[in-house]
Order: structure tokens, then sequence, then C-alpha cells
């Protein structure tokens, strides 16, 4: 693939005489690769072009892209244009070329686009016979090549996405693999789920038996948790009942020890009235017999 650099010393003008590339002439010729250049460097020829596309997918450049090679037949055309020739089995009016020269003058024909700034357009990539009257490019198909230079311009974007199908009808396409899941598994029983064209059903199948083992254990964890907050919560009802019971029991013994003091008070106010009573009890007796004294 590619063109091999083999430039000529003859048969050109060099620059562009005030024009610029804007298009792709394509021609075609019979002969081994090789023939064209011995030809277009002999100075008898008066003809050239930029490039030649082999039936190997092989290719030569034979003029510089700044400079104007003679091919079109139209000076107006040449200073424009880029000429490629393609190698044919001798009978150009036929259509029998390979793919590797097509794809190897589309992937120039790209190049070219992109470096100078212009389509790939049936107005871009022309029929040598557009201007002249002549057979070239005779059954090379333009089409094809312009085709295949838009694909590599712009190639389709790659098919990357999770395709559900129920009973072989697809019923959506999704980019994330959770989304696809859903899809599917909503439809378990009658789908089937591709991706980038291959089966991939039983790594969806092997998904949900993880998924569903994990449901499994969770819902197993979920119970034995919920006994262990059954058990917490009667413990909880169990203190707090014995914590009344206690407090209960505090209050009462607050009761009793104030009734002991109560108690203990009264005690104490009779013992005083009797000390009380026994010094006067004393007083008497002593004034009683100070008394008796006196009057011995
Ligand atoms: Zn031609």
């Amino acid at each position: 693939m590619g063109f091999n650099k083999v430039l000529i010393e003859n048969n050109f003008s060099g620059g562009r005489f005030g024009d610029y590339i804007r298009e792709i002439i394509i021609h075609t010729y019979g002969g081994p690769g090789r023939s064209l250049w011995n030809w277009f460097n002999s100075a008898a020829a008066q003809v050239s072009a930029h490039y030649a596309s082999f039936l190997d997918g092989n290719g030569e450049q034979y003029v510089e892209e700044w400079n104007t090679a003679w091919h079109a037949g139209v000076w107006e055309v040449n200073t424009r244009s880029i000429g490629i020739e393609h190698q044919d089995n001798g009978n150009p009016g036929d259509s029998w070329r390979t793919p590797e020269q097509y794809r190897n003058t589309a992937e120039m024909c790209a190049s070219l686009c992109l470096r100078f700034n212009f389509p790939a357009t049936s107005g871009t990539i022309s029929p040598h016979n557009r201007y002249v009257q002549k057979v070239c490019p005779g059954g090379l198909s333009i089409e094809r090549i312009i085709a295949e230079t838009n694909q590599i311009l712009a190639p389709p974007i790659p098919d990357n996405l999770y395709k559900v199908f129920i009973n072989g009808n697809q019923i959506g396409a999704f980019s994330g693999k959770d989304n696809a899941f859903n899809a599917w598994y909503t439809n378990i029983n009658s789908s089937t789920i591709k991706f980038n064209g291959n089966d991939v059903t039983q790594d969806f199948t092997n998904i949900m038996n993880i998924l569903q083992q994990q449901v499994n254990d969770l819902t197993s964890q979920v119970s034995l948790i919920s006994g262990q907050l059954s058990d917490i919560t009667s413990q909880l009802t169990k203190s707090k009942s014995d914590n009344e019971n206690l407090t209960k029991q505090n209050i009462d013994l607050v009761n009793q020890l104030k009734a002991l003091q109560d108690q203990e008070i009264k005690l104490v106010d009779e013992n005083s009235l009797s000390v009380g009573r026994l010094i006067g009890l004393l007083i008497i007796k002593f004034l009683n017999a100070i008394g008796r004294k006196s009057k011995q």
C-alpha cells in the first residue's frame, strides 16, 4: 500500500500558475507498473501524472503535488488537479479491478481531501473523460472511489452498543451495560443480547446469577439483623421495667427514712421533756430537804 516516490525529470510544469489543488482526475492505463515511469520520463511522451495506483495495491509518485502534471488534456484542469493513473488488465473498458487498488487510491484521495481541504464528491473526483473525448478511465468506478474515500474520511460509528432482542426482534440498543441488563432482564425468558454482533446472553446470565446470590446473602443478613434487633428491643423493655421498679423502691426507702427521722425527733423531744421533769423533781426534792433542815 502507499505510493513510492520515483520522480520523473520531464513532462511537468513547476508550480500551479496561480491556481490551487481542488480536484482529482482519475485515469486508467494498460501495462506493468514501471512502464509508466519509463514513458512519463521520456521527453517524447509529453504526458505525465502525479500518481499511479497498481492492481496489487501498491503505487508510485512521479510528480510533486505542488507541480502541474500533464494528464487532463486541458491546461486549466491540470493546474487545479492531481492526476492518478490506474493500472488495468489491458481492457480498460471492463470493470475488472482489485479491492487493493481501490483502497490505495481511496487512501490517497482522502489524504488529498484532508490536506487541501475539499470534499470527496462527483464534482471533485472526476473521470478523465469528463474533459476530453476518451475512454479513460474506462470501467473504473468513480462512485466506488468516492464512497471508499468518504468511508476513510468519516468512518462509520463503531457498533459498540448492547442490542436486546426478543424472539429475534431487536427491541433496543444501549451504550450502558446496566440499562441493557434491565431491558434484557425484564424479558428474561424470551430475550437475547448481542454486543458488537456477538451473542453475550450467557455473560448477562452469569451476572444475573451473581446478583441473585448477592440478594440471597443480603436477605439472610437482614433476617439475622432483624432477630438481633428484636432481642435488643426485649432487653431494653426489661431494663426500663427494672428501672421503674428501682425508682419505686427508692421512693419507698426515702419515705421510710423520713418516717424514721420523724420518730427520732419525737423521741428526742420526749426525752428532753423527761430530763426537764427529772430536774424539776430534783429541785423540789432539794428544796424540800432544805425546808426540812431549816425547820429542824
Ligand atoms: Zn486519462
